[in-house]
């Protein structure tokens, strides 16, 4: 199996860093699945009806029609057509907006569904088996990888406070804590540039302060 890191967004939220939309395509012999599918091209032709003015502020979405999985995937020599499932971790606009780029997309086998509840009542990481290692691609239960070892990082307090049940947030963290100890295990988030093997190059603003009092916005939680 090859596995492609794919970044199809970029989000730059007031005072945040930029954030990334890490999807993964896993290419097999007969299969082309694609792991949450990033900001779609039809939230650019239709950004306030299919995002919302709310969300778009908050997040900082921004609308790049290269970054999308379907421009991508195409770019890489296949059709839309070619993906045979698409798994989603949750469905917040940013991981699920190009769902409808993808006509042929079916249910999931033999990928695992790992419950990481808590950035969403449903939501849950991927987990995929490659030869003797896995990889778990762990969606939004963290959004910097520094959460892993920071909880006092101004990114844990945001991500504590975009959260359906932080309760359950916590718990989640502990599970990648203790799997991200294996040594065959590697665990990625959705929106951390860092955890690319290869950084994708998109312009950062250069900041790095990032205050959760910003994403006490109202409406969607997103990013
Ligand atoms: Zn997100």
């Amino acid at each position: 199996m090859t596995i492609h890191h794919l970044n199809c967004g970029l989000l730059q939220a007031p005072g945040c860093p930029a954030a990334a939309c890490h999807c993964l395509l896993l290419e097999s012999e007969s299969r082309l699945v694609l792991v949450d599918t990033g900001i779609g091209l039809q939230d650019i032709q239709d950004p306030l009806r299919r995002v919302g003015q709310v969300a778009i502020d908050a997040a900082g979405f921004q609308f790049h029609e290269h970054l999308t999985a379907a421009r991508q995937i195409a770019a890489l020599g296949w059709s839309p057509r070619d993906v045979t499932e698409i798994v989603l971790t949750h469905g917040d606009a940013d991981h699920a907006g190009g769902l409808v780029d993808f006509p042929r997309r079916g249910s999931i086998s033999e990928i695992y569904l790992l419950p990481l509840f808590g950035h969403t009542l449903g939501h849950c990481g991927v987990a995929i088996q490659d030869g003797d290692s896995w990889l778990v691609h762990v969606g939004d239960a963290y959004y910097l990888r520094v959460e892993l070892s920071d909880d006092r990082h101004p990114i844990s307090q945001l991500t504590a406070l975009r959260a359906m049940d932080d309760w359950q947030r916590r718990e989640s963290l502990e599970k990648i804590r203790q799997l991200a100890q294996h040594r065959n295990i590697t665990t990625l988030g959705y929106h951390d540039f860092s955890e690319f093997p290869v950084r994708p190059s998109v312009r950062r603003r250069q900041q790095t302060d990032c205050h959760a009092g910003d994403a006490s916005l109202p409406g969607p939680r997103e990013p």
